[in-house]
C-alpha cells in the first residue's frame, strides 16, 4: 500500500463529516473485507520506534522542531536538519509499526476524538472523492504525452486502485501495487487485479513503464530516495516520476505550528521544496517542472475538515454535500521527474 500517507490527504480525511458509507456506491464495506478481521481488533497500535538520520541528506545534526505528546502511538520527536531543512520524526516508527498501522482499523475508520484521528476518519466513503481526483491526474499524466498516446502506468501505493480503474478503462495498460492486506482485499472486491507487494521489494523483471505516479504517501515512507531509485530503475527513458509532498514552514504550519494536522504517527519526514527536487536530481533524474497540489473536495469534506458546522448543516439541506470544487491544497507540492533519455 500505500504507504499512505497521506499529509493533507489523510488529515482532511479523518476530519471530514461523517462520510456516506460505502454502500452509496454499491460496494462492501471495510469491516466486512475478510482481510480486515484481524486488524479491526486492533484498535491502537503503539509504535516501536528506531533511531534515524535526515531522509534526505543524511545528517544527524539537527534541533528539535516539535515534540506532539497526544497521541497513543506513543509520543512523536520532530527535528529540523540543519543541512537541507527536512523536518523528521527521530526516532522514527519501524516498519512493522508502519505495517501494522496501514492495516489496523485506527487507520481505515477512526471513530475516536480528533486526538486519536491518525488515519481516515472513513476511507471507503470518500471513493467517489477518488474517483473525481483520479479523473483529474490521469488527465495530467495524459498531457505529458502525445494525445491518443496509450502510456504504460504504474501507480504505486494505489489503495483501492480509483486511478488503475479509470487508467484502464481509457486504454492505458495500467497496474497499481500496495503492501495492504486490506487494500489488495477491497481492490479485488471491486473486481480489479492489482500487484500486492512492497514496491521496495517487487520484481518488475523487465517492465518499463512511461509512468510511475505516487500521491499522498511519500511522507510516510522511511526512505522517500529509495523509493525515487527504484521509480528511475522501472521507468522508459524520457519516462516521468510524478509524486505530491508535504514541505515545512508553510501557511498552515506557521498559524498551527505543532497543532498543524499533519504532526501525525504515520508522517515521517517533511520535506523542503528545493532539497526535495535536488536530492532527486542526486539519484539521477531531471526536474521537469513543480506545480501546487490540487485536490477535488466535496463540500461536506471541506467544511468538515475546516470544522464549520452551520455551513456542513447548510449544505446537507440543500442537498449541496457533494457538489465539489477544485483546490490548491497549502503545504503540498506536486513535482514531476524525468528520467534522462
Ligand atoms: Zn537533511
Amino acid at each position: 500500500m500505500v504507504l499512505p500517507l497521506h499529509g493533507w490527504e489523510t488529515s482532511c480525511r479523518s476530519r471530514s463529516t461523517e462520510a456516506k458509507n460505502l454502500t452509496d456506491v454499491g460496494h462492501t464495506k471495510f469491516s466486512e473485507i475478510p482481510g480486515a478481521t484481524l486488524a479491526t481488533q486492533n484498535q491502537i497500535n503503539r509504535f516501536q520506534f528506531i533511531p534515524t538520520s535526515c531522509m534526505l541528506c543524511e545528517s544527524s545534526e539537527a534541533d528539535e522542531h516539535y515534540v506532539i505528546t497526544k497521541f497513543k502511538q506513543g509520543d512523536l520527536h520532530f527535528i529540523k536538519c540543519r543541512t537541507c531543512g527536512t523536518v523528521y520524526q527521530n526516532p522514527m516508527p519501524d516498519q512493522e509499526s508502519m505495517r501494522e498501522f496501514y492495516n489496523s482499523q485506527n487507520f481505515f475508520n477512526c471513530t475516536t476524538t480528533s486526538d486519536e484521528l491518525t488515519g481516515y476518519r472513513d476511507y471507503d466513503g470518500e471513493e467517489y472523492t477518488r474517483r473525481k481526483n483520479a479523473e483529474k491526474r490521469l488527465a495530467e499524466l495524459e498531457s505529458l504525452y502525445p494525445p491518443g498516446r496509450r502510456l504504460r502506468i504504474l501507480k504505486v501505493a494505489c489503495g483501492y486502485g480509483a486511478l488503475v480503474q479509470l487508467a484502464r478503462e481509457k486504454g492505458h495498460q495500467a497496474d497499481g501495487i500496495d503492501f495492504s492486506d486490506v487494500m489488495f482485499a477491497g481492490a479485488q472486491e471491486r473486481g480489479l487485479e492489482l500487484i500486492h507487494a512492497d514496491f521496495l521489494k517487487y520484481d518488475f523483471g523487465e517492465e518499463q513503464f512511461d509512468v510511475v505516479v505516487l500521491y499522498g504517501a511519500i511522507n510516510n515512507f522511511l526512505r522517500p530516495l529509495d523509493v525515487a531509485a527504484k521509480a528511475l530503475a522501472i521507468l522508459a527513458p524520457g519516462g516521468f516520476y510524478v509524486v505530491n509532498h508535504v514541505w515545512p514552514g508553510s501557511m498552515p504550519e506557521i498559524l498551527l505550528r505543532s497543532h498543524y494536522w499533519i504532526y501525525r504517527p504515520p508522517i515521517i519526514g517533511l520535506y523542503p521544496k528545493r532539497a526535495f527536487q535536488q536530492y532527486h536530481v542526486q539519484v539521477g533524474f531531471e526536474h521537469h517542472c513543480s506545480k501546487y497540489d490540487v485536490q477535488y473536495l466535496t463540500c461536506d469534506k471541506l467544511f468538515g475538515y475546516l470544522q464549520i458546522r452551520p455551513l456542513l448543516t447548510a449544505v446537507d439541506k440543500l442537498g449541496l454535500s457533494r457538489r465539489g470544487f477544485t483546490i490548491p491544497i497549502p503545504g503540498y507540492a506536486r513535482e514531476f521527474f524525468r528520467k534522462p533519455d
